[in-house]
């Protein structure tokens, strides 16, 4: 007998569930028991298609590492018996929950697609309903028996983008995310053209799924006048392990004294601090210029090309593993799940 293509869709929260209530026009999340009468569609596709809906649904501002590890223990529990995920979450913060669930789940041989919607499923004019009906087509879609995207992704708008990769750039466009470092994983209209050069490949290995994530991680954004008290503060935060320096183009910093000392001396207490660029194209490159030298000699990291999405979570995750920080030091130099080009 062949088996049915089963999809788990699971809806965290966000625009996409939302429709209007009757009385009142106010939007409101609706009963996901009724989604075949939202979008009558879904019955066309001859599969199995099962539901697990977040109790109580969330706005994405409020997602946390709790819910994402939560997420993870969702996809253990359910990982033999489906053959993909669609996750349905608010596109504010997807990218840092679909970057944080491509570190949470190792050896990852089955598609988990990250979708939503900037106009909620009861809207007329909704991008969701397209959104939701691909993404369950890629989270389906094999090749002689092996999922085509057998990893975390993001589909949005025709996009099919490395979770990882991906950012909110735009809040009003269907268009909302981008993938400034990595083409598409496909690209989508009439048909969709998988980019299988890129699309990591399966390992065949267990999964393995990590249930710890540290949160003594901060985003520090540099800006032109930043000020001293500013950052000596900053490093003041009790419990701080890692930072996320975005700093200028390609990876440059004030050359200030105090600036360089405050660093140093953060690093020397023992905080890990990895530099990003603030630009959504584009790498760190320790050494270009002279402001990036000093950061390199301070034992600031280079991130190279990955998003302050997938740094944040990578950090959280390292630091959840209760690994050293010199190993912590070193992951972050190694792309473990695509994250980072290394030329
Ligand atoms: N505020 C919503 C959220 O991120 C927006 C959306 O769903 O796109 O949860």
């Amino acid at each position: 007998m062949i088996e049915e293509t089963s999809i788990l869709i699971i809806y965290t929260g966000g625009t996409i569930g939302m429709i209007a209530d009757k009385e009142t026009g106010a939007l409101v999340p609706f009963n996901f028991d009724n989604i075949n009468n939202q979008i009558p569609e879904l019955k066309r596709f001859n599969f199995t298609l099962d539901f697990h809906c977040f109790e109580p649904i969330m706005d994405s501002s409020n997602m946390d590492p709790v819910v994402w590890i939560e997420l993870g223990q969702i996809i253990k529990k359910n990982y033999e018996d489906y053959d993909g995920f669609v996750i349905l979450h608010g596109s504010d913060t997807m990218a840092y929950t679909a970057s944080a669930m491509s570190f949470i789940l190792e050896n990852l041989n089955k598609p988990v697609v990250f979708t939503g919607s900037q106009l909620p499923l009861g809207v007329l004019r909704t991008d969701g309903r397209e959104n939701l009906i691909t993404s369950i087509e890629i989270a389906a879609a094999k090749d002689d028996d092996t999922p085509i995207v057998p990893e975390v992704c993001v589909y949005f708008e025709n996009h099919l983008m490395r979770a990882n990769r991906s950012t909110k750039y735009n809040a009003e466009n269907f268009n909302a995310f981008v993938s400034g470092n990595l083409p598409l994983l496909a690209d989508v209209g009439i048909y969709i053209k998988y980019n299988r050069n890129i699309i990591l490949k399966p390992n065949f290995k267990k999964l393995k799924v990590h249930e710890k994530m540290v949160t003594g991680v901060a985003v520090l954004k540099l800006f032109p006048g930043i000020s001293k008290e500013f950052i000596i503060a900053f490093f003041k935060i009790v419990g701080l392990k890692g930072v996320v320096m975005e700093s200028f183009g390609s990876g440059n910093a004030p050359s200030e004294p105090w600036f360089v000392n405050a660093i140093e001396e953060a690093i020397d207490l023992g905080v890990v601090i990895l530099n990003v660029t603030q630009c959504i194209t584009g790498a760190v490159e320790h050494g270009k210029y002279e402001t990036s030298v000093l950061l390199e000699k301070a034992g600031v990291i280079g991130g190279g090309d990955i998003t302050t999405e997938a740094a944040l979570t990578k950090l959280m995750y390292l630091f959840g593993k209760g690994i050293e920080r010199e190993d912590v030091a070193k992951l972050l130099r190694k792309s473990l799940r695509g994250e980072l080009t290394i030329n």
